[in-house]
């Protein structure tokens, strides 16, 4: 993962990679967050940037081999803790003491999908769903294994532990020791929720970073997960095109046929807009790689990106936001959609 590809806190970026530079980054960064605000892509990004062979002043090259493995989380020297419980997918033998290996390929597919999940997304994912996760002495154990050997290729070892503050006291004290004496070319990067949780030495001994919540079209942007639907899809469009136009009377075949709609698909609708207007959205930013786009809808996408003005992406989230909970209270649906349709027009 690239700085550039991270979804809110623009002002670390810069930050941590002067860091970087002036040689001012410790071995053990913390990072804290709320539940899913972006420190697992931060963490990411950083042990990118550090391992990377060519990188350029801003961001890793994403190209070197480095960058390669990173990507795709497979790296040799990128380790990851994070805090398990057992599960039925483990062996009799494994659910007497679970470490994270045993959830690597699930975790990994995790990460790469949604590198924005919450502690709850992070259970379900492994398996373990209402079971709340530890980080036990075995796994403590085991991180010492991993950091005694030396390097295999990268210039740093990263251990990304994901929610320190579920370990237990003798699994803390190990880590602590490692905090204190870190193997050489180590670097921890820690991400907390809770870091008034952590052992005060555990902290002492870390650079505490504490990123921003994201607002809330950042957040829109990592939450959109929407399916594609034609029908949608074409309401959609012409209500923008009508916008944009300022034609009036373009948008109430629209509303009808909202209006029109069961209460159900009004929602989904509803939700399906907001997650186009994101993909609009991401292409406005250069982030189409995050915008998940159905072939064929590149050229419509970048053409409305070019037309519609920023101001417009946050009040069509209220209205369309306003659109859903009047749906689930039922009031007029005509009413709604009209209102809302004014709404999208005024705000284009
Ligand atoms: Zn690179």
């Amino acid at each position: 993962m690239r700085f550039s590809e991270i979804i809110g806190n623009d002002a670390l970026k810069g930050s941590l990679v002067r860091m970087v530079r002036g040689g001012r980054l410790g071995h053990a960064i913390l990072l804290t967050e709320e539940n899913g605000g972006g420190a697992f892509a931060f963490a990411l990004a950083l042990a990118q940037f550090v391992n990377c062979r060519q990188p350029s002043d801003e961001d890793s090259c994403d190209v070197c081999g480095s960058c390669h493995k990173y990507r795709k989380l497979i790296h040799p020297d990128l380790h990851f803790v994070f805090p398990v419980s057992t599960a039925a997918s483990l062996s009799e033998s494994e659910k007497k003491a679970p470490i994270s290996d045993y959830f690597l390929p699930a975790f990994r597919e995790l990460a790469l999908e949604n590198p924005y999940f919450t502690e709850q997304m992070l259970y379900d994912a492994i398996g373990i769903e209402n079971k709340s996760g530890l980080i036990s002495v075995a796994e403590a154990r085991r991180i010492f294994e991993k950091l005694s050997l030396r390097a295999a290729e990268g210039t740093w070892k990263t251990m990304i532990i994901f929610l320190p503050e579920k370990m237990n006291l003798d699994a803390a004290n190990k880590l602590l020791k490692l905090l204190e004496e870190p193997p050489q070319g180590t670097l921890f990067l820690l991400i907390s929720h809770n870091p008034e949780r952590l052992l005060p030495t555990i902290r002492s001994r870390c650079q505490t970073i504490a990123l921003k919540p994201l607002d809330r079209a950042e957040r829109r942007l990592v939450e959109g997960t929407a399916p594609d639907n034609a029908e949608y899809r074409e309401i959609a469009k012409s209500i923008l095109e009508a916008g944009l136009g300022k034609q009036i009377a373009g948008l109430f075949p629209q509303w009808e046929m909202l209006a029109d709609f069961g209460r159900e698909k009004q929602r989904e609708w509803c939700l399906y807009m907001e997650n186009y207007i994101r993909k609009i959205y991401l292409v406005a930013q250069g982030l189409d790689s995050l915008a998940d786009i159905v072939p064929g809808e590149e050229a419509t996408l970048r053409d409305f990106a070019a037309r519609i003005r920023p101001a417009f992406y946050e009040k069509a989230f209220v209205a369309l936001d306003g659109a859903i909970s009047a749906v689930g209270s039922n009031v007029n649906p005509k009413l709604t959609f009209c209102d809302l349709c004014n709404r999208l027009l005024l705000a284009i």
